[in-house]
């Protein structure tokens, strides 16, 4: 396959169209600001992205490159097209492939690291907030063990679609920049597919797995460095405490259990909550095998891989606490200079998560329910049995009961439910406790029109890898607003018909 000409030279500066005075300084088209890639050398192996032969942008997200203070028109020209499909680095970029480890289904894997990513380095928005800048699917590095470093298009319609969806919905998540094709094709199970480069923003890529890579190599002092990285860079307030890798630990079990119970929340299922997937930040990571669930069920599975249903939507709570007690074994060294001390603080600030979630994720149900305080929270127990036991779509349900509370009819909630009795005898005791005049706001904000359905997407996907991307922007657009009424997208609200039902997903490697 021919390989474009084009070298690493400057972007703007040799351009005559583009006066340096136009853009600033020369070539700073990207306002880095890099932190990881000053941390030793041992955290990271240095890797350029694999040239690719016809970049073509499928989509950019102009308003997130606005607050990244990035120029959106530069991005889409040729030269930050090139750059989003690797075919240049920027200026200032510290192109790094990051070392981590991490327990797959259970199984610790002593070494995983950046096999088809690479962190082109990092910027910060007006608020004084980092973003890491990565490129997904550019290519080998030493950690791609058999892998060969790229991403078909699939997975990356299918993340852009759906971390972009879950920022609408106010759930903590890396973002995406930008999608696109990178005109050659990359071998998969099902046969040759179309590649392409997915840009991820996020608070970081720092994971769980990041620090039990350190562990694994009895490299104290490489977590002490991470551990004070992380506090600079995401929990501030930790240094100002008495012992503050206690207080970071403390920080990231409120994150993940407040970040778990809004997956709860939306139905969505993460589908590989390995510790490498559970970023310290607190933000969704990795959209491989995800899923929101149709129809609801506490044991709901959608991956391919997760064969023993170890990560299945009723279990996402559970995970979390051992994902955080992996995480706090990794910090056991830096707590206290006695062993049993340390282990005595950290499962102090464990044994807080079950509660906090529960707080969590009891607020979110009320809300969604418009329940007072002082309704009993068994009502919220009684409605995901009858959701289980009826077989009804959870989006929708909570759909058809903000319309109940505003007024509507109860014909089609009941509709719902193959059972009219078990309906109905919820149904009175929702009746009776709940408020929904005075809860209508909250119910309307807890209780999305639109979620990115299983269908849509494969659709969506299937439709991208015809060269038709229509169907792709037209569900990034309308989930833009998931909880607003928008007639054009009426269709995009359904759940799937039976011939539709999307049984599994992949993690697209
Ligand atoms: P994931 O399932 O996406 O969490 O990935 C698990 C590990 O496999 C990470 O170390 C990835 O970088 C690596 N990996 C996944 N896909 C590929 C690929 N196509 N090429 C190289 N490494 C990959
Ligand atoms: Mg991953």
């Amino acid at each position: 396959m021919r390989l474009p000409t084009r070298t690493r030279e400057p972007i703007v500066a040799s351009d005559p169209c583009c006066p340096q005075s136009l853009y600033g300084p020369a070539l700073a088209m990207i306002p880095f600001d890099n932190t990881y890639a000053r941390l030793p050398e041992r955290f990271f192996t240095r890797q350029s992205p694999a040239r690719v032969p016809a970049p073509a942008l499928i989509r950019l997200n102009p308003a997130l490159a606005a607050t990244l203070r990035i120029d959106g028109d530069w991005l889409t020209s040729a030269e930050g097209e090139a750059m989003l499909a690797g075919n240049t680095t920027p200026d200032g970029a510290e192109p790094i492939a990051q070392a981590y480890a991490g327990h797959q289904f259970g199984g610790f894997v002593p070494q995983l690291g950046d096999g088809r990513a690479i962190l082109i380095g990092e910027v910060v928005d007006p608020s004084g907030a980092r973003y890491d800048l990565q490129l997904k699917g550019s290519g080998r590095t030493p950690f791609s063990r058999g892998g060969d470093g790229k991403a078909a298009l699939g997975p990356v319609l299918r993340e852009y679609v759906i971390s972009e969806a879950m920022a609408a919905l106010g759930v903590p998540t890396t973002r995406a920049l930008a999608a696109v094709a990178t005109g050659e094709l990359v071998p998969r199970q099902e046969g040759p597919l179309a590649g392409g480069v997915f840009t991820r923003v996020a608070a970081s890529h720092i994971r769980v797995g990041t620090f039990q890579y350190f562990l694994a190599r009895n490299d104290i002092d490489g977590i002490r460095l991470l551990a004070d990285h992380v506090i600079a860079r995401h929990y501030p307030q930790a240094s100002e405490m008495a012992n503050p890798h206690l207080a970071l630990l403390e920080s990231v079990v409120a994150a993940q259990a407040d970040l778990i119970a809004q997956w709860m929340s939306v139905g969505f299922i993460h589908g590989v909550m390995n510790t490498d997937n559970m970023a310290i930040s607190g933000e969704t990571i990795d959209y491989g095998p995800c899923a929101f669930m149709d129809v609801f069920h506490p044991r709901c599975v959608f991956s391919s891989i997760d064969r023993g249903a170890r990560y299945a939507y009723g279990n996402q709570p559970d995970i979390g606490l051992w994902n955080l007690t992996r995480f706090a074994e990794t910090l056991l060294p830096l707590l206290s200079d006695d062993v049993e001390t340390a282990k005595g603080q950290a499962e102090a600030v464990l044994s807080g998560y079950p509660a906090r979630f529960g707080v969590q994720a009891t607020a979110r149900f009320r809300a969604k329910l418009g329940l007072p305080a002082e309704a009993p929270a068994e009502l919220i127990q009684e409605c995901l049995d009858l959701l289980a036991a009826e077989e009804a779509d959870f989006t929708l349900f909570f759909r058809q009961l903000t319309r109940v509370a505003a007024g509507e009819a109860s014909e089609t909630i009941a509709t719902m439910c193959r059972s009219s009795e078990a309906f109905n005898t919820w149904f009175a005791a929702w009746r009776h406790a709940a408020d929904p005049a005075a809860h209508l706001a909250d119910m309307r904000a807890a209780n999305p029109i639109l979620i990115p359905r299983n269908h849509r997407v494969e659709h969506a996907i299937q439709r991208g890898y015809a060269g038709d991307f229509a169907p792709f922007h037209r569900l990034v657009e309308a989930l833009a607003a998931p909880y607003a009424e928008q007639s054009d997208y009426a269709d995009l609200e359904a759940p799937p018909r039976p011939e539709e039902v999307v049984q599994e997903t992949f993690c697209g490697t």
